[in-house]
């Protein structure tokens, strides 16, 4: 590695100290844009992974009993931290996961205000106190750490991911095992590494870096003493970790797979929609669960979109995501260009035509060049699949009820965009989707202080805001004379 990326921890994070992992092995990170090694990173084991729910279970009572301005204060400085750092986080990001700079630079932004936010939460936890109906006693409830957490998370925003969890365990006083993806575990070192100079006491935070993704997490998750899960990642992942955590009623947060739609009605702004369709679609370069994944365009306005949107996404820089002006990056690995591949030769297949893309582009790294699919057919298998790419298929329709029909016919339900200039339609719209989040008139809702998160197989729970918080508190009731 080049610069100041030469000094990075790649050992496993366990109640304060660095090392290898038990049987020594480590695993490589290789840069997506290049196919170069970035570095060995330490393979943690089933041993390690239980060490460090013991460190966690060892330093759990004494954070639960910081006072919350203590802990607020630690995340407030592991914000500073984060931000006077954000270059060097961003440029790590681009290396292990291949996004192009201006995306790792927005993430690194992004993901610190999630410290900034849960330091402003962490002195709101409050409970409830009132009279029973029959007036016979008080109804008093408390608000109280959930646990030990085990968190884990993909590789598609290495940094959010990680701090949109930590932030509220950490507020919440719970002390946390993190498992980032093995395609980008140094962004999370280097978060953890942060959050131990801002002053996280030892065994409250540790990572776990694997290749041994299975076997680590159950293990985990079998231990009596882990009493959370906070998932990020794919539903097909999320759902056999659910099965693992019901073993021991391990109460789950899960963030999942999205198929998000974007509906165009033909009273849109039409320039409005295609900013939104290109940040919606294009943000981190398709590689998002918030990514549109179906567009869906009245026909009135269908060729004039279909046109103005491939014109957009033709005119983007593709190149390694530290190149200047690169807009979109490498997608992070091999299989991922021969899965959107897949996608769109099935989809051409099937009758879509192609208005500009539509190939790998040659390597080194993993490119796939943006791409827009016109006439797609309503059946078509892409629109059914996370594309996960940059990759925009279009479909055509007539009227607002068979929109929303079209829109909620998946077992995802993240997010969806609208696109209307009649409030009245957008309102309705949004409440008819399901969809855990909607987007009107507007391509970009994440936001640390929204509740972010999915219904139907998209998730359980809520990350952010105040929900944030809450998905590491358990409530607890005392009945009370006085
Ligand atoms: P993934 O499900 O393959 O992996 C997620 C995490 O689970 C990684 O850390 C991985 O190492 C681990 N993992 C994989 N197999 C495991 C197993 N058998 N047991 C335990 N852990 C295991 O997902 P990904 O490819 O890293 O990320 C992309 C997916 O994440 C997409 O589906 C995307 O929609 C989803 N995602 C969802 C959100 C959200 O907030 N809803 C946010 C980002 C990404």
């Amino acid at each position: 590695m080049t610069g100041r990326l030469s000094d990075l921890p790649t050992d496993c994070y366990i109640g304060g100290q660095w090392r290898g992992a038990s049987d020594g092995r480590r695993f490589n990170v290789e840069d997506p844009a290049t196919g170069e090694l970035v570095a060995a990173v330490a393979n943690g084991t089933v041993e390690d992974g239980l060490a460090a729910v013991a460190a966690a279970d060892a330093a759990s009572a004494g954070w639960a009993a910081a006072s919350p301005r203590r802990r607020a204060e630690v995340l407030r400085r592991a914000f500073e931290l984060m931000t006077e750092r954000a270059d060097e986080i961003a440029e790590l990001m681009v290396r292990e996961n291949g996004k192009a700079l201006a995306d790792a630079r927005g993430e690194a932004a992004y993901a610190a205000e999630f410290f900034r936010w849960y330091a402003e939460e962490a002195v709101r936890v409050l409970g409830a106190v009132g009279p029973a109906p029959a007036g016979d006693k008080k109804i008093l409830v408390l608000h109280q750490p959930v646990g030990v957490a085990v968190l884990v998370t993909p590789w598609n925003f290495p940094a959010a991911m990680a701090t949109r969890k930590m932030g509220p365990a950490l507020a919440a006083g719970c002390a946390v095992v993190l498992k980032p993806a093995s395609d980008t575990p140094m962004t999370a070192l280097l978060v953890a590494r942060i959050l131990e100079e801002a002053g996280v006491p030892p065994g409250v935070v540790n990572v776990v870096p694997s290749r041994r993704s299975g076997p680590v997490v159950s293990a985990m998750l079998h231990d009596p003493r882990v009493r959370k899960l906070s998932f990020t990642g794919s539903t097909e992942v999320g759902r056999m970790l659910l099965h693992e955590a019901a073993d021991n009623v391990v109460n789950a947060s899960m963030e999942l797979g999205g198929n998000a739609p974007f509906v165009v009605f033909d009273d849109a702004d039409l320039d409005a929609a295609i900013d939104g369709a290109m940040v919606a679609k294009m943000r981190n370069g398709g590689e998002a669960c918030t990514a549109a994944n179906r567009f869906y365009v009245q026909r009135g306005v269908a060729g004039q979109f279909s046109g103005r949107l491939a014109e957009r996404m033709a005119s983007l820089v593709v190149g390694p995501g530290l190149g200047e002006g690169v807009e979109l990056g490498a997608l992070v690995n091999a299989a991922a260009v021969d899965g959107v591949h897949e996608l769109v030769e099935s989809a051409v297949a099937a009758g879509a035509a192609v208005l500009t893309g539509g190939s790998p582009l040659e390597g080194p790294g993993h490119f796939y060049p943006p791409t827009v699919l016109g006439s797609v057919p309503p059946d078509a298998g892409i629109l059914r699949t996370e594309i996960f790419g940059p990759v925009a298929p279009i479909v055509e329709f007539d009227d607002e009820s068979e929109a929303v029909k079209l829109a909620n016919d998946t077992e995802f339900g993240l997010i969806a965009y609208v696109y209307t200039s009649d409030l009245a339609r957008g309102l309705r719209v949004s409440e008819a989707l399901e969809a855990g989040m909607v987007g009107l008139n507007r391509g970009l809702v994440s936001d640390p202080a929204a509740p972010f998160g999915g219904v139907k197989q998209s998730g359980i729970g809520r990350e952010g805001g105040h929900d944030g918080l809450l998905d590491y508190l358990e409530k607890k009731y005392v009945a009370v004379d006085w």
